[in-house]
């Protein structure tokens, strides 16, 4: 996206909190130019990068008011040649800012191994609050299991999220987590509060697309289509919900939390 894109976009839309995201934002030959455009037009800005940056990047991003600011920093696959210590360096760097890890947790590793990876993350660093996500279809369709009575799959996210809570950090995931994949009903109820999430963001693109949200990739309109943000955001959720609610599954259908604490699974499980 260029910078002129971004001026129309903040012209367009009038948003008062923007995410900025990438791929990896910071790779953006413009990125600074971007942000020093972004920040003064909204009362916040949340940056989500890898902070696997130089110096000088760092140094730009330290220069921007504190309270307008926070970091979302993508903390995963971090136990990968030396980006744990470039990590680490930049976290500690710009400790003046609201900061949260955020780990999107791979199915095909094991509860085991994002336990210890927490323990190693928290080892090196003051980390107050993580984030979860959980791989979706999509990009990472070959990864994504049927999760749907899937009690490994519980078991798995209570396993990493009770290792997060003892420490005394904060969590939540980005997206719903489902009852049924809870075979003890009480673990599904303990942690209600962060399982019951949908940040459904939406996502402007480089081509004048908006995405329901990413991992729903399939439900996209053109920005340039609307008169206004409102008219954009009504036409964009009215898809989407016309999408997500047809061929309900089996399962949901006979199920006890349909219509109550559950409404299936959503848009991203049928790309
Ligand atoms: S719509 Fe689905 S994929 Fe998107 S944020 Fe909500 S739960 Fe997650
Ligand atoms: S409605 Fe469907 S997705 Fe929701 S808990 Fe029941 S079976 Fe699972």
């Amino acid at each position: 996206m260029t910078v002129a894109e971004v001026d129309e976009i903040l012209r367009w839309a009038k948003p008062t909190r923007i995410n900025v995201l990438g791929g990896e934002p910071t790779e953006h030959k413009n990125f600074e130019q971007i942000l020093r455009r972004i920040v003064p037009s909204v009362s916040s800005t949340n940056l989500i990068t890898n902070l696997l940056f130089s110096p000088s990047i760092a140094q730009a991003i330290d220069l921007i008011p504190k309270s307008k600011l926070t970091i979302l920093a993508n903390a995963g696959d971090l136990d990968v040649d030396d980006r744990l210590i470039t990590f680490s360096r930049n976290w500690n760097h710009l400790c003046g800012f609201e900061r949260t890890a955020s780990l999107t947790l791979d199915h095909s590793r094991t509860a085991d191994y994002y336990v210890k990876y927490v323990d190693a993350l928290t080892s090196t660093m003051q980390i107050k609050t993580i984030r979860l996500s959980m791989m979706y279809p999509g990009a990472t369709q070959d990864k994504a299991p049927y999760f749907i009575n899937n009690h490994a799959l519980g078991d798995f996210y209570w396993t990493i999220v009770e290792r997060i809570v003892s420490k005394k950090i904060q969590t939540g995931f980005d997206c719903y987590i489902y009852p049924c994949i809870f075979k003890d009903p009480k673990k599904y109820a303990r942690y209600a509060n962060i399982f019951r999430l949908c940040n459904g963001a939406k996502d402007f693109m480089n081509n004048d697309e908006v995405l329901f949200c990413w991992p729903c990739e399939s439900i996209r309109v053109k920005w340039r289509d609307y008169a206004s943000y409102d008219a954009m955001n009504e036409a964009i959720n009215k898809k989407y919900f016309e999408f997500k609610n047809r061929n309900l599954p089996a399962e949901c259908r006979a199920c006890d939390h349909a219509g109550k604490d559950c409404f299936g699974p959503c848009g991203a499980f049928k790309q």
